[in-house]
């Protein structure tokens, strides 16, 4: 990979990963092919890597033999790293000049705690680059063939969460977000899917409102459950995380561009 990387980084004029600089990484969904290119060149020249649970550690492959990997996930219900004792091995790891990698699921700044970890970085000083990734709820959809704005069904989008600082979900204004925005993705959507279909449907959308629930979306076991708002309660019961929930029109557009034909790795 090295001469191929060398000769990628010389005609894009790739910047150099610096010692003592932290750079914070998305890795894309899952399928390793949406790493971005400068996700890829980080990779190859880190001296340490921090990665969380959901990055695919396929990618890891193209780290330097001798790169420290340290696994930083979050796992629900189990032991995890405080978001405090990463920023202080950020900090730390940057300080002692080794060019460090904090790889993170998606998007960094998409629902991950990446600005939490970048604003620590700039109030200590530390020196960084973000690098964007391919978040879940656009790309994860897109390998469902849902495209997530479409001129026929929606103008405006909202993307929640449904997994607040506390654990709960969040105290939305159910009727503003019902209202204001015809496509809804949720993100950490499936312990709280009950509630969260109640409160639209107590918001005024319909019950017969399309939805999907995308699980391990880019992957080869991607799996996609297309249901409606009434329902989405009783079948995310049946669904395994990671998974993204859409709610909106644009939904049926999967009937024809469902493309995504998983290749067997078994
Ligand atoms: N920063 C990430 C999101 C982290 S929050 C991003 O931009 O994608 C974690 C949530 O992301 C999961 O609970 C799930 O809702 C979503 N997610 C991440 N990877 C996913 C995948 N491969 N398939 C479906 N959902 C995924």
């Amino acid at each position: 990979m090295s001469a191929e990387l060398s000769e990628l980084e010389r005609l894009l004029d790739l910047p150099a990963f610096e010692p003592g600089w932290v750079w914070l990484a998305g890795a894309g969904p899952g399928d390793p092919g949406l790493l971005t290119l400068l996700g890829a060149h980080a990779i190859a020249r880190a001296d340490v890597i921090l990665y969380d649970a959901l990055v695919n550690v396929g990618l890891l492959k193209l780290a330097r033999p001798g790169t420290e990997l340290i696994y930083a996930g979050k796992r629900r219900g189990g032991a995890s790293v405080s978001q405090t004792e990463i920023s202080h091995e950020l900090r730390t790891f940057a300080g002692e000049g080794r060019r460090v990698l904090r790889l993170k699921g998606g998007d960094p700044f998409v629902f991950g705690r990446g600005g939490e970890e970048a604003l620590a970085l700039a109030e200590a000083g530390v020196p960084f680059r973000i690098i964007p990734g391919v978040t879940a709820g656009i790309g994860g959809l897109a390998y469902a063939g849902i495209p997530v704005t479409h001129r026929d069904t929606n103008h405006a989008l909202t993307f929640v969460t449904g997994h607040g600082t506390d654990g709960k979900l969040p105290a939305f204004d159910w009727q503003a977000i019902s209202k204001g925005s015809p496509t809804i993705v949720i993100y950490m959507a499936l312990a709280h899917a009950e509630e969260i279909a109640s409160a639209l449907l107590a918001a005024g959308r319909p019950g017969n409102d399309p939805v999907a629930i995308v699980s391990d979306a880019t992957l080869a076991d991607q799996s996609v459950v297309v249901t409606t708002l009434s329902e989405l309660g009783e079948r995310a019961k049946q669904c395994a995380a990671p998974a993204v929930i859409i709610v909106g029109e644009n939904v049926l557009l999967r009937e024809k561009l469902d493309w995504f034909r998983p290749v067997s790795t078994a």
